[in-house]
């Protein structure tokens, strides 16, 4: 028997088990230690240069380094870091959040719930459709419909009631009452509707754009067709904009303003204070409050951290930002160079397609979805941080300071990397 190498420090001591990972192969391998970034740019441990082609996972959206919005949140933490908005308490930082929010909502009125992520935002939107079909006299109205290809977070509801089965397996039974139809099919939606009655379904769950199941674009007409589906057969609509929220969609703060969706919910995270702090909102159109806030309604949920008073200060900074620097029309103009950059890579043979043209999004499909993770090795190689989403797609998915060059550049190491 041969004796196994020495392993290095990384390998043996490091006490870190990472989210989404066979740790057995990280272990061998050892981490991808990023120490630091600017722009569209990080800097591993060793100092080596990558261009950041996921923007973190889809969410520093003004780009790193910003002082400016470490600043606003060490103010705010030498204030009042937080304090709690259960019952009447709100950090002022966060009501002032809430109002400005409230302003660019795509449904007038719509009232702000504050979450510490993304997964939060969906369990909270899990269980506020629930709880509204019971406040208005319909509790049968339960069933919560995903998509498959969908990626809704790891809470347990969140997992339960997206499309990607193997996220869900060998937990046993995560939530009853949850059901996935096609990604791309609307008769799908409404086939199930009348399979199981609309007076069992509470909600139905949509990404504008798949994401993290491989980025996938909606099809003409779909996101408006379901949307018409859930309002004909009175199933809450809840726009999942966790990743295409603040503007990552192009043009407009959300996929559902730029699509005239009017959510009944809409979750987000990510974008909102560009993941400098952990953060996440859940919108609730005013129709769907109302039972809430007409009086002797208690809502018993909420976290520690939901609208902490940092994050608040971190997210105002960001729409700063994107406001000052007209990051939506960035976001519009990645859009376009994304799709004439990338593109002509679907000639080469490792590749079955290339996913873009809505949004600063986009999928490089490799014909061959094994290749996918170790492709993201090399593509490091190539001085791109990238990564594996769905079936063997690359994620693309820039921060919206990243510029037309810095997108061929992008396009053109990526092609090295196919070789
Ligand atoms: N919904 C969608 C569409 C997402 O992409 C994600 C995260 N990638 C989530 C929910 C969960 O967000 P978080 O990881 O912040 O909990």
């Amino acid at each position: 028997m041969s004796t196994p190498a020495e392993p290095t420090y990384e390998s043996t001591h490091s006490a870190l088990w990472h989210g989404f990972a066979d740790m057995g192969a990280v272990t061998t391998k050892g981490p991808f230690v990023v120490s630091r970034g600017e722009g569209a740019y990080i800097w591993d441990r060793e100092g080596n240069k990558y261009l950041d082609a996921t923007a973190g996972l889809w969410f520093t959206n003004v780009g790193h380094g910003r002082r400016e919005i470490a600043d606003a949140v060490a103010a705010q933490l030498g204030s009042l870091a937080h304090y709690s908005n259960f019952g009447d308490f709100v950090p002022e930082t966060t009501l002032a959040l809430a109002e400005r929010l409230g302003e660019i909502a795509p449904v007038a009125g719509s009232k702000v719930f504050f979450t510490s992520g993304g997964s939060d935002s969906i369990d909270t939107a899990a269980k506020l459709a629930r709880r509204y079909w019971h406040e208005t006299g319909k509790p049968g109205k339960k069933l919560i419909v995903g998509r498959q290809k969908a990626y809704h977070g790891m809470h347990v509801a969140g997992t339960a009631l997206a499309g990607i089965p193997v996220n869900r397996e060998n937990y046993g039974e995560l939530m009853p009452d949850a059901r996935t139809v096609a990604w791309d099919d609307a008769k799908a939606l409404l086939a199930l509707i009348e399979e199981v009655g609309a007076d069992q379904i509470a909600a139905f769950f949509c990404e504008p754009i798949i994401g993290a199941g491989g980025v996938y674009l909606p099809p003409q007409g779909y996101l408006q067709e379901v949307r018409q589906i859930c309002r004909d057969h009175d199933v809450l609509f809840v726009a999942d904009e966790v990743v295409t929220g603040f503007g990552r969609i192009g043009g407009s703060w959300f996929a559902s303003t730029r699509f005239d969706l009017q959510p009944d919910l809409m979750t987000t995270a990510k974008g909102l204070t560009s993941g400098y702090v952990p953060m996440g909102a859940v919108f609730v159109a005013p129709h769907i409050a109302e039972p809430f806030f007409s009086g002797g309604v208690w809502w018993r949920h909420g976290y520690t951290y939901g609208g902490h008073a940092g994050a608040a200060a971190a997210a105002m900074a960001t729409l700063d930002i994107m406001e000052r620097e007209n990051l939506l029309q960035e976001s519009a103009r990645l859009e376009t160079s994304l799709h004439t950059h990338l593109a002509p890579l679907a000639d080469h043979p490792r590749v079955q397609e290339v996913r873009s043209g809505l949004g600063a999004v986009a999928a490089v499909q490799l014909a061959d979805p094994a290749e996918a993770l170790p492709f993201v090795g090399t593509l490091r190689e190539h001085g791109v941080s990238g990564r594996a989403a769905g079936q063997g797609a690359m994620q693309i998915s820039p921060s919206f300071v990243m510029t037309d060059a810095e997108v061929e550049e992008l396009a053109g190491r990526i092609l090295s990397a196919l070789g």
